[in-house]
């Protein structure tokens, strides 16, 4: 393109990712300017938004702090005056702008001192030709610091978008979407919504423009998506699980203590259903904290093992993974059914027992972590594979578990916590969806309440008549890496506060950590889950996994500093038992507002579900746990947390369009197919997930 030499060209590839006029036009400006209107001084009536505003410079003042230097100017128009204030670029402003000259400025207005100002603010000088070409919304671009050296800051890559759009007309720009789609949501084409997201000359145009885009965006994702589950249902046989034999049956009629319910029972037929199909299983089961996702893992297992398969059962951290095994062997005590636990602290000659008996198929379940799927475990014969807590585990090494066996065992990735709809048909949008959306019976909602480290007198007292009913308490620490050393610090001066607020030999104290040897651990566990201890000290290790019916309340100490879904996952360590239980978030009583939102949102609900939705919203889809490199944050203009309506759409069309036409080779879905080839290439491994 004219005016872009090579080494533009090649900061625009580097920074932006900008290689092709594709990805120039479809290089969205992030908002826009709105020019179309003025706003006068008394209008003023919003923080953080961008206006503009015509007014005249009646006076410049340094300000000179000593720390910090900044220049206020006065901008009067005839219904007030506002503050434009400068940290930066002193000089310059000083020596460009004069006063009592008409300007007019660009900017996000906000409260200060119960004045109006602006901070930094695009001004420009008054020209009647000036004026004309403004009265649009300009779009404004992310760029960098390293691009607008070389001239493109928002105005530099409006200028190149511009130009582009003069040498290229609608029918360079290809229509991709078919026609009965543009028909039924009327959508404009794609050359004008192109145009018009970049360049609107008016709010309408824009809008259109907007949904248009968006939809293809999301369109095209689900379209790629469900190619993937329709081409994989294709061409990857999977095992017959045909039988329910002795496993299945004396483990179901005999051993299980309580009844399944309902929605555990649906689960499993769904998951009966997958593995006599003759394909290959790859079910999401998504289930809130308590809901019993294990006992349905369990009977998974024991039907493959009724066919002859050996499982493996994946848990991100030791902890878990132990945990599991203990469920597993005691659940199955008495029982035919060797299960065994590798995790990498199994070493030397127990390892290679492991090992030796697995290959020999002497083992049938398999519990472990990463360790399990190094290329040196190797099965006799896989057939199940169980994941918890997905979202912790790598694309790349779920991909290994497809070498284990000559076909692709059964997968069945299961959630610590809920995750939201639309984030699951983003991410886990080729894998089948299983909810259990019920909690076994008898469990009283916990009651969660928020506390200010003021009022810790109160809550110690409220521990204490707990104790005296002969209940169990969590008093969880916040431990999080960077500021590991800090942690580790407040939690030993929480334990040794506790200690003396809870003396011996009324009250006895436990503590977990993480840098406590395996045994320690172990031991001071066991005395907690014995009740010999009343009160457990604890790092986050026992986010996962703890299970101590007798424990009704939880504590969590600087609550301000845990995400919305650990907390839950927190609080679900308590409310297992017949009691009434509490969850206590303790915090100072300076927290940023997101925090007080995130601690209010816990206090009203205990829907995991709910919460998630909340998560999602306040977080952005990029900070979810494990979704940086999904796909979910690829999106460049649709927005799962706002745009859900056009997403069901969206998948929705796109399965009626592969069920009627999966390869898309109708004369009507040609331009589709180009387009998907095209620009399959640039996307990544994210939609092959397992
Ligand atoms: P999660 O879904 O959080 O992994 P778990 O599988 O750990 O939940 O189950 C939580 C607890 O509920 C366990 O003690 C388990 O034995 C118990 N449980 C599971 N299903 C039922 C049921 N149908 N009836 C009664 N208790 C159940
Ligand atoms: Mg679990």
């Amino acid at each position: 393109m004219k005016g872009v030499g090579p080494a533009k060209a090649e900061s625009l590839g580097k920074e932006l990712h900008i290689f092709t006029y594709e990805d120039l036009l479809t290089y969205y400006p992030f908002r826009y300017f709105d020019k179309t209107k003025f706003y006068t001084i008394n209008e003023i009536n919003t923080e953080d938004v961008f206006i503009q505003v015509k007014g005249v410079i009646t006076q410049f003042q340094l300000i000179n702090t000593g720390k910090v230097k900044r220049l206020v100017a006065t901008l009067k128009d005839p219904t007030g005056s506002v503050e434009l204030v400068w940290f930066q670029g002193i000089a310059w402003v000083q020596k460009t702008l004069q006063i009592n000259t008409e300007y007019i400025i660009f900017g996000k207005p906000t409260l200060f001192n119960n004045r109006y100002n602006f901070s930094h603010p695009e001004v420009e000088s008054i020209h009647p030709e000036e004026e004309k070409k403004a009265s649009h919304f300009s779009p404004v671009y992310y760029s960098t610091e390293k691009l607008k050296h070389r001239g493109f800051d928002t105005k530099g890559i409006a200028r190149i978008t511009k130009q582009l759009f003069s040498e290229i007309n609608s029918v360079d720009v290809e229509e991709f979407l078919p026609a009965s789609l543009i028909a039924k949501y009327k959508l404009v084409s794609r050359y004008d919504a192109l145009f018009n997201i970049h360049f609107p000359s008016d709010e309408a145009l824009m809008q259109q423009a907007m949904r248009r885009l968006k939809f293809e965006e999301l369109f095209i994702t689900q379209l790629k998506i469900l190619q993937l589950k329709v081409g994989r249902n294709e061409t990857v046989k999977g095992y017959l699980f045909e039988k329910l034999d002795i496993h299945f049956n004396t483990f179901y009629h005999e051993k299980l203590s309580f009844q399944l319910t309902e929605a555990q029972q649906r689960v499993l037929k769904e998951i009966r259903r997958d593995t006599l199909s003759g394909k290959q299983m790859n079910r999401l089961l998504q289930g809130d904290v308590g809901s019993g996702k294990t006992i349905v893992a369990l009977i998974t297992t024991l039907i493959a093992k009724d066919n002859h398969f050996q499982s493996a059962v994946m848990a991100p951290t030791e902890i878990l993974a132990n945990q599991h095994y203990e469920t597993f062997k005691s659940m199955l005590d008495g029982m035919p059914v060797s299960v065994k636990l590798l995790t990498g602290s199994v070493k030397g000659k127990a390892r290679k027992i492991i090992l030796e008996e697995l290959a020999e198929g002497k083992i049938d379940i398999l519990i472990g972590t990463h360790a399990l799927i190094e290329n040196h475990v190797i099965f006799q014969n896989l057939g199940m594979v169980v994941i918890d807590e997905q979202h912790r585990f790598g694309v790349g090494q779920r991909a290994k578990l497809w070498q284990k066996n000559e076909h692709a065992p059964h997968i069945l990735v299961m959630t610590a916590t809920p995750i939201p709809r639309t984030l699951a048909m983003t991410i886990y949008g080729d894998l089948d969806v299983s909810v259990i959306d019920q909690l076994p019976p008898g469990r009283k909602p916990i009651q969660t309440l928020h506390r200010f480290d003021s009022q810790r007198l109160a809550v110690f007292g409220f521990i204490k008549k707990e104790i005296a009913l002969g209940r169990q308490i969590y008093i969880v620490y916040p431990l999080i890496e960077e500021s590991e050393k800090l942690d580790y610090k407040d939690l030993m001066d929480g334990y040794e506060s506790i200690v003396r607020e809870f003396p011996m030999p009324t009250y006895h104290v436990s503590i977990l950590h993480g840098k406590m040897k395996p045994k320690d651990k172990d031991f001071e566990m066991a005395c907690f889950v014995r009740g010999e201890t009343q009160i457990m000290v604890a790092t986050t290790v026992i986010e996962v996994g703890v299970n101590v019916p007798n424990a009704s309340v939880m504590i969590i100490e600087s609550a301000e500093r845990f995400g919305l879904s650990q907390l839950h996952q927190l609080r679900g360590r308590v409310g297992r038992g017949a009691d009434q239980s509490y969850c206590i978030l303790m915090s100072g009583v300076k927290i940023s507002h997101e925090s007080r939102q995130r601690l209010k949102i816990m206090c009203e609900s205990n829907d995991g579900f709910e919460i998630a939705e909340f998560d999602l919203i306040l977080r952005g889809p990029g900070a979810i746990d494990g979704t940086q490199q999904s796909g979910a944050t690829a999106l460049k203009i649709a927005d799962i947390t706002k745009d859900k309506q056009l997403l069901q759409m969206a998948r929705d069309d796109a399965k009626e369009i592969l069920a009627l036409d999966q390869r898309l080779v109708l004369p009507e879905h040609q331009q589709l197919r180009n387009y998907i080839l095209d620009t399959s290439s640039q996307k990544t491994i994210w939609s092959k997930i397992s």
